[in-house]
């Protein structure tokens, strides 16, 4: 059973999109914001905020639209699937 969940973490890991194809950027500049305001991966549903930053349907590794390669998503980072965690919603 373990064997089984593994090899179907390692596909849905497999089946991530590309950081290039997800629009995904980073800009230095935003580091220091408050990342729960605006459009930056920390404030997405998506984001995991696990070893550095993961994301649950791009991929960590790869060239941004920037041309610059990471290992990880940014919580300072940004791409066109982005969608709000409402959790983190200030009003
Ligand atoms: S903005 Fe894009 S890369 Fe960032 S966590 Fe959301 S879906 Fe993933």
């Amino acid at each position: 059973m373990a064997e089984r969940i593994k090899h179907l973490v390692e596909i849905a890991k497999e089946a991530r999109i590309p950081k290039k194809r997800a629009g995904y950027i980073e800009i230095a500049e935003f580091q220091k914001s408050d990342l729960t305001k605006g459009y930056f991966c920390k404030a997405c549903v998506y984001f995991l905020d696990v070893q550095g930053g993961k994301c649950a349907i791009v991929k960590s590794q790869g060239e941004d639209c920037n041309g610059r390669f990471s290992k990880v998503i940014a919580p300072f980072g940004y791409c066109s699937l982005w969608a709000p965690n409402k959790s983190m919603l200030k009003k």
